[in-house]
């Protein structure tokens, strides 16, 4: 569904990712795993059109989307939840949750998505009303996926969903993660330094390492793996 070939990315004069390939199939769970800087934001900011490769190509749906504008893949069905979450602290969550909706057109989906967000999170029908800056950092995660999830994306784009989170609340958005999977087919791609956690809800996993892919596998044979274990699992 979604696939990155042979990505050269920069900043400038600074090579962010060398030769990165990455496939992501229709309905999975794939996560791309790394230490600090080692490219995994610059990935998803390729796949949205943020920082549009030096070399190689993004295809969704079999589409090229090199050229393409964030606007126009957002609407093609590609939604990113950014990292820090980056939520709008001044709008309500209502408010906030409109904007993830802001280039439809189709009311009742609004609708309906709006009640399955509110299924998958009840508190955030309870603080509906409330600032989003005054919510806690989990509720602002939730919030954050809720919005990514108002634009009825075919691939989510999580960015580090488990990021300054205490273990319950991970847990707990890790599980939702996998629900929208599975209830909805969302094909997800997780980016996360919290290996652990993303090689036991993913299927599949890349390795990045200063800006390239250096381990592919099923989640279940790098969680297996002695090196993953020492430098990602703490083992
Ligand atoms: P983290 O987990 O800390 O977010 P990451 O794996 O997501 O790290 P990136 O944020 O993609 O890593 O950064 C990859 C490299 O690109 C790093 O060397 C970083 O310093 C550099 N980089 C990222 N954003 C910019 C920018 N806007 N300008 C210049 N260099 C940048």
């Amino acid at each position: 569904m979604l696939e990155l070939k042979n990505i050269d990315a920069f900043y400038g004069n600074i090579q962010a990712l060398r030769d990165v390939s990455i496939k992501v199939g229709e309905g999975e769970i794939i996560t791309l795993i790394g230490a600090n800087g080692a490219g995994k934001s610059t990935t998803l900011m390729t796949i949205c059109g943020m920082v549009p490769p030096r070399k190689g190509e993004v295809l969704f749906e079999g589409r090229v989307l090199n050229d393409v504008s964030p606007e126009k893949i957002v609407q093609l069905g590609i939604s990113q939840v950014p990292e820090g979450r980056l939520i709008f602290p001044d709008l309500t969550v209502q408010e906030n949750l409109d904007m993830g909706a802001f280039l439809r057109s189709d009311k009742d989906g609004v609708n309906r998505d709006l009640d399955q967000v509110f299924g998958l999170f009840p508190i955030l029908l309870e603080r509906r009303k409330q600032l989003g800056g005054t919510l806690s950092g989990g509720e602002q995660q939730m919030l954050a996926i809720s919005r990514a999830l108002m634009a009825r994306p075919k691939v989510l784009l999580l960015d580090e969903p488990s990021l300054g989170l205490a273990p319950l609340i991970i847990r707990q958005i890790f599980d939702i993660i996998k629900q929208i999977n599975r209830e909805s087919n969302t094909t997800i791609f997780l980016v996360e330094q919290n290996a652990n956690q993303a090689l036991k809800v993913a299927h599949r996993g890349y390795v990045m390492e200063n800006g390239r892919i250096t381990l592919e596998d099923a989640c279940d044979k790098l969680l297996a793996n002695d090196a993953v274990k020492k430098a990602y699992l703490g083992l």
